[in-house]
């Protein structure tokens, strides 16, 4: 690499990298790195891998988010992914490393939350590792799961629909709701229970009509790049198409913030991202097409413009 450092890299980039130096020519391997869980052949079905962290002042901050929703936004963001594949969560490991001088009630309430998202998606802990940290609190965890059909992020064709399951920018908007706040609020509306106990979106019935998909964990540009890079293919979506609700809009515009900024770019809404045949007749919210190697968004007059990966991105 020549980049001097990380940030210069882009994180898209970091894993492009990865995912050349550690290519296998494994049979079982049906997806490794690049889609959001590794696919292993396992008989008849397929075995889903997924893990993901979250880190005290980079994905959440005490001040606004309790130790019992955070437990919950844990799971769900991890489950997010297993059903970005199709599939079915199983089984949960956890990572987890707190201060020492945290108060056992926190660790009382982070689990009850967990407890609470385990039994929604029907999924039980099976092991993991504790540590005491020194200074931010670190959680990770890694969910296995199985499907009879993986839904890959490289499966969209030239001619396929894109669509996605519900609204978007919801979660970036609650964020603001609380960063306007500057502390803890009840979820009392939509974008605040989007934001800090996400539901992550069961697949169940794109299985056998999806042709590809991606969970949007970090804003709707960037997931659909993901999901063009490994389809290798371009796409066209419609401005006015991208579903913003009012309240989100409202909500937006109260606190100075373009709201179809917030839904192209937002993170965190764990809605699906799929492609579909354009013969099909799909129960989701159309945005765009699925074209040769463009990448452009039409605006409500008709004009063009090149989209960017753009949202959340570490590095
Ligand atoms: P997601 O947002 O769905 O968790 P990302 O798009 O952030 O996934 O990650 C892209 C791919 O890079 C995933 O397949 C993930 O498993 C892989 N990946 C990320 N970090 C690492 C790492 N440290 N080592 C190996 N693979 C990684
Ligand atoms: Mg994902």
């Amino acid at each position: 690499m020549k980049e001097k450092t990380l940030c210069h890299a882009g994180e898209l980039f970091l894993i492009e990298q990865l995912q050349k130096n550690f290519q296998y020519n494994l049979k079982s391997l049906v997806a490794g790195i690049g889609d959001d869980a590794a696919v292993i052949k396992y008989g008849k079905d397929y075995l889903l891998f997924t893990t993901d962290m979250m880190l005290e002042g980079v994905h959440f901050d005490l001040h606004y988010i309790t130790p019992y929703q955070l437990g919950f936004k844990l799971i769900s963001v991890n489950v997010s992914d297993i059903y970005a594949m199709g599939g079915t969560p199983m089984y949960a490991l956890l990572n987890i490393a707190l201060r020492k001088k945290t108060e056992t009630s926190f660790f009382n309430m982070l689990f009850k939350g967990i407890k609470h998202a385990l039994s929604y998606y029907k999924t039980i802990l099976i092991g993991g590792d504790i540590s005491a940290v020194r200074k931010d609190i670190y959680l990770s965890a890694t969910i296995i799961g199985s499907t009879t059909k993986p839904i890959l992020r490289s499966g969209a064709k030239e001619g396929d629909k894109i669509y996605v399951t519900g609204y978007l920018g919801e979660s970036a908007c609650g964020l603001e709701i609380l960063k306007k706040k500057g502390m803890r609020v009840k979820p009392s509306n939509n974008l605040l229970k989007r934001h800090l106990m996400p539901a992550a979106r069961n697949p169940d019935k794109l299985k056998g009509i999806a042709t590809s998909m991606i969970d949007i964990s970090d804003g709707l540009l960037i997931d659909l790049t993901r999901l063009c890079d490994e389809s290798k293919v371009g796409a066209r979506i419609y401005e006015e198409k991208i579903p913003v609700s009012p309240q989100m809009r409202k909500t937006a515009l109260s606190l100075g913030l373009s709201p179809l900024n917030l839904a192209m770019t937002g993170g965190e809404d764990y809605e699906l991202l799929f492609t579909a045949p354009h013969n099909k007749k799909i129960k989701a919210i159309y945005i765009g097409d699925i074209v040769k190697s463009e990448r452009v968004i039409i605006d409500k007059l008709g004009f063009k413009k090149a989209f960017e990966p753009k949202g959340y991105q570490h590095f």
